[in-house]
């Protein structure tokens, strides 16, 4: 590990002022991501600019009856909140899925949105890595790429977002609040993140002088019919080889509206609107979840070792959908998928 410096911000605006000053300093919270990226010298910020006592840390109910979270609300604090537990435990549910409870003790919800990839090259700085290292190439698209991309990838990185509570997000169509030197704005989820292209460093939307304030949830929770179902090779502690966030709204034996995204597949949560619309207006079914199914994998490419998750997803589509449907959503303390 490199020599760095270290300051405590002592409001939101000395933070963007600290990095928008230094192109080389980087935010903490939580730590949880980049204390490890530093140990690995992945990462070599010049300095640290702790936000963590930063008052970022309430979950409040807005005028229009969704929630504006803190960036700084605890992964965990925010996976048992009352108000999230009772109208939006799609995103409850999806936290719990994710990491260990130690790791969502200190995880803060900013720090979640911003976590980088777990792809063994990136993390490996005796490898070439277009996303570590730009323009040096990309190791894992001929080499072991079993937790890799099968949408959305691009010839220069096809890693995955390692994020479970970010699939929920996406879902939920949350919005990001961010603050720069030129102010505040708000970022739809569905722009917050990136597809790899050509610059496969740059992983969100986020500019180097903004830090994320806050995320927005709009009212509709899909409290009755949501589930959020994670395949992965062990039960607790593992990034998703698939997983699949779904939120439904039923009139009778009618779906009025769907969501639908997916988590482990692509570089950014992968929501597919495509497929919601097919859901709209169907009786549920085992045909019509697969349809829905084949929609979303249409572009889907598997390389070497990661094929078996084009199938693995369509599986975990269709039962997803059929866990939110009856209203049966996935337990992520009793992890048994029924
Ligand atoms: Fe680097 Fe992306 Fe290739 Fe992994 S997949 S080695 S992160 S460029």
């Amino acid at each position: 590990m490199i020599n760095f410096d270290y300051i405590r911000a002592g409001s939101v605006a000395e933070a963007v002022r600290r990095i928008a000053a230094d192109p080389t300093a980087k935010i903490i919270a939580g730590g949880t991501n980049l204390v490890d990226l530093m140990k690995q010298d992945v990462e070599r910020p010049s300095r640290l600019v702790d936000i963590s006592r930063l008052p970022l840390n309430t979950v409040e109910e807005t005028a229009a009856g969704g929630v504006l979270i803190g960036a700084l609300v605890l992964n965990s604090d925010l996976a048992y909140h009352p108000l999230i537990e009772k109208n939006f435990p799609l995103l409850s549910s999806a936290l719990l899925a994710g990491a260990s409870p130690q790791l969502r003790n200190m995880a803060s919800v900013g720090g979640n949105l911003l976590q980088r990839t777990r792809c063994y090259y990136f993390y490996d700085t005796a490898t070439p890595c277009n996303k570590r290292a730009p323009g040096s190439g990309c190791p894992a698209i001929d080499g072991l790429n079993r937790i890799h991309a099968i949408l959305g990838a691009s010839e220069s990185c096809v890693a995955t977002h390692p994020s479970d509570m970010c699939v929920a997000l996406a879902a939920l169509e949350a919005l990001v609040h961010v603050t720069g030197p030129a102010g505040e704005r708000a970022i739809p989820f569905a722009d917050f993140h990136r597809l790899p292209g050509d610059a496969p460093e740059r992983d969100t939307n986020l500019r180097a002088d903004e830090i994320v304030t806050a995320i927005e949830l709009p009212p509709e929770g899909f409290a009755a019919n949501y589930t959020y179902l994670k395949i992965r090779d062990r039960l607790s502690y593992a990034f998703a080889l698939v997983s699949v966030a779904v939120g439904l709204s039923l009139d009778g034996d009618i779906i009025k509206g769907a969501r639908l995204a997916l988590g482990g597949v692509a570089h950014k949560p992968w929501r597919d609107t495509a497929a919601e619309a097919v859901l709209r207006g169907r009786t549920p079914s085992r045909a019509v979840f697969e349809e829905a199914a084949d929609l979303v994998l249409r572009g889907a490419r598997g390389l070497a070792h990661n094929s078996f998750k084009i199938d693995l997803a369509r599986r975990a589509i269709v039962r997803a959908l059929t866990q939110a449907a009856n209203g049966e959503p996935q337990s992520q303390s009793c992890k048994r998928i029924n």
